[in-house]
């Protein structure tokens, strides 16, 4: 007889209306990846069984969210939908001031283009894509300050994402306070798989950058996954709410930006948030030449009222329990079958090494490419490559970057994919990893200019 290990995370909901999908075979599944030049991203989305390719804007709505879809006041100006979502801001999150964005970059381009004079600083704890390159569109120069133990993928570290104050204070000695507008502080870090950071770092930071006056803004975008890690990780937070802890984070800092498509469980919307109202002033006479006037900031009233009730569900500890849990369940499986992950398992993600997956391909022959085109070939599950592809080429010398990481990412939707279509996806992975030897890498025979990684085309070898 065995014995139960834990408890079932479980679903805190039931299924109400479905989506049917188009089941495919092998050999249909052959001819699509041949067609889509082996790149995921190019494969149609009714051709894909399970949709793992992203978190953003994948999220199924409650009954509750869709209720208030019917609820939208289209008004140009002063729709209640707006006025709702800033009640909810300021109850969550507790920031005074709220200007909504039509997703979390439109917020970024604010921001920085307030804040960021040319030849400014801006450490984090490692760049987002959309988050540096707005602060670069506006002068600045991004400077990663989070600690090594995050760039290494086999050192577990309850939080990863911390920053590393000593490499904060040396930067601020070296370039000078008023070079460094705001430090931007991210919850979970998502390029480093999702990772937390800790309510003690965000204090810490928060002290350092008093002392120079400098602010904090906070990459919301999931600090909802953050706060669960604070809770269940961290001493001290054990009996406290999400709610209460996600607002404790936020009080250390000056303003947010936030994608909605995450943690706020929408399709489509973002805010920036903030406390100082003269930045205020200027992020809403702004947002009319970029976003759309003040009240609706390129978002329909049923978005807005949408990502409102999206707030009330996200901090609810039942529903990030089994959020999160979900992502967990399929970590702890692959390491049941030693498939090598990236440790320890994140909020939204989980990474497959694919140079200790496919040892014997070398990174010229991408093999996180090869592993995610197999995945699809084997079980119609969509993946994601982070490695060679995604890494591009080095202006100067027109050589590919070789990044130390060569990484599949599986990412989950909320609330749309039940257990045993995860067993679906770990069974295909662990299948894979068994047939790995007999798996040869690809050519890459179209390389677009710009981000390559989502249009380029490739052949088997
Ligand atoms: C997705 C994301 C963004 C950008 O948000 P969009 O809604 O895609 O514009 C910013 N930061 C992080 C950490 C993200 O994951």
């Amino acid at each position: 007889m065995t014995t139960l290990k834990r408890r079932s995370w479980a679903e805190p909901f039931k299924i109400k209306m479905v989506e049917p999908l188009k089941m495919t075979t092998k050999e249909y599944r052959q001819k699509a990846l041949i067609q889509a030049g082996y790149n995921t991203f190019l494969l149609k989305s009714e051709d894909v069984y399970i949709d793992l390719l992203t978190d953003s804007g994948t999220n199924a709505m409650s009954e509750y969210q869709w209720a208030g879809m019917m609820l939208g006041d289209e008004a140009y100006a002063g729709s209640k939908n707006f006025y709702h979502l800033e009640e909810a801001v300021q109850k969550y999150y507790g920031y005074k001031y709220l200007v909504p964005t039509h997703q979390g970059r439109g917020a970024e381009n604010l921001i920085s283009q307030i804040l960021i004079k040319k030849g400014d600083f801006i450490p984090g704890n490692m760049y987002f894509t959309t988050t540096r390159l707005h602060q670069e569109l506006a002068g600045g120069t991004f400077i990663d300050v989070i600690i090594d133990e995050a760039h290494q993928t086999e050192v577990e570290h309850p939080f990863k994402g911390n920053i590393d104050l000593q490499k904060l204070d040396d930067l601020i000695k070296k370039v000078g306070a008023n070079k460094i507008p705001y430090v931007s502080v991210a919850g979970t870090v998502n390029m480093a798989g999702g990772q937390p950071i800790s309510m003690k770092n965000i204090k810490q930071v928060r002290e350092l950058t008093s002392k120079y006056g400098i602010k904090i803004i906070f990459d919301a975008t999931r600090a909802i996954e953050n706060a669960y890690f604070i809770k269940t990780r961290e001493d001290g937070y054990q009996n406290k709410a999400i709610d209460e802890i996600l607002k404790e984070m936020c009080s250390y800092t000056d303003g947010a930006t936030m994608s909605g498509k995450k943690d706020l469980l929408v399709n489509m919307g973002g805010f920036l948030a903030l406390n100082d109202y003269a930045i205020f002033e200027e992020a809403r006479n702004m947002v009319v030449i970029y976003e759309g006037l003040h009240t609706y900031g390129g978002l329909a009233g049923r978005d807005m009222e949408a990502m409102a009730r999206g707030i009330e569900e996200a901090v609810q500890f039942d529903h990030i329990r089994a959020r999160i849990g979900q992502v967990e369940y399929v970590g702890e499986k692959l390491l049941e079958f030693d498939v090598p992950i990236v440790r320890p398992i994140g909020g939204h993600a989980i990474f497959l090494d694919a140079k200790q997956f496919f040892s014997q391909i070398p990174q010229i022959e991408f093999p996180a490419q090869t592993l995610a085109a197999e995945i699809y070939l084997d079980s119609g599950v969509r993946t994601m490559e982070r490695g060679i592809v995604s890494a591009g080429r080095n202006k100067d010398t027109g050589d590919h970057y070789y990044p130390k990481l060569e990484l599949v990412r599986i990412t989950f939707p909320r609330r749309v994919y039940t257990q045993a279509h995860c067993d679906v996806t770990i069974e295909s992975i662990v299948e894979t990893f068994e047939n790995r030897n007999n798996i040869k890498g690809l050519k890459m025979i179209y390389e677009p200019k710009y981000l390559r990684f989502f249009q380029a085309r490739f052949e088997r070898l």
